[in-house]
């Protein structure tokens, strides 16, 4: 316990960042205190309007200022391609645009179908995704989960809904591990599993 309760209360809020603890948070808030005030003050004030304006674009559901249509949906070439990436994070639609390979459009989970969890289709935006796939824009759904056992139970579930609406449907395959990461990903191997996709 510091004697500043300031502190103790900079301490308990650097603390909800993934990995950190007690002793790291404490190391950043002193590091903050006696390096970095300036800094610290402008991450505050950015952090503050991040979290205030970040949305999501109400197509892809990748994050976008103030709820915007993000310039992926916007782009009238993609719409045109009738291509439709199904992904589970914002971080696997920069992978795939790194990879220069998928000139189509995305939607993004935000996670994967986990009903222990309570995570069913609607906490992964399925309702949007159905009103998108009846659209008549989309031809082709191409599923790109992470190749683990909730990813690919989401993936079939996705995929008997497009199959239904009549559309076809495909699944990245070569060169993904099973039970990785597609953000671990690096770029050719994601750019083959795309172009070996197999249709379901
Ligand atoms: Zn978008």
């Amino acid at each position: 316990m510091a004697s500043s309760l300031l502190l103790n209360r900079l301490i308990k809020a650097l603390e909800i960042q993934p990995g950190v603890g007690v002793r790291s948070a404490t190391r950043i808030a002193f590091y903050l205190l006696d390096r970095r005030r300036e800094d610290a003050k402008a991450l505050a004030s950015i952090l503050s309007l991040a979290m205030e304006h970040i949305g999501q674009c109400p197509l892809c559901r990748d994050y976008s200022d103030d709820n915007q249509i993000c310039p992926i949906c916007a782009s009238e070439k993609r719409r045109q391609s009738g291509l439709l990436c199904i992904v589970e994070t914002p971080l696997q639609v920069q992978a795939i645009e790194e990879s220069e390979s998928f000139f189509g459009q995305y939607f993004i989970l935000h996670g994967h179908l986990s009903p222990i969890d309570g995570i069913g289709p609607q906490e992964i935006g399925l309702d949007a995704l159905e009103t998108r796939l009846k659209s008549g824009e989309i031809k082709e759904v191409i599923l790109a989960t992470n190749p683990t056992v909730e990813g690919d139970a989401t993936a079939s579930y996705i995929g008997s809904i497009a199959k239904h609406l009549g559309l076809s449907v495909s699944k990245i395959a070569q060169g993904v591990p099973i039970g990785g990461d597609l953000d671990n990903i690096d770029s050719h191997t994601l750019m083959a599993s795309l172009k070996n996709r197999k249709p379901l």
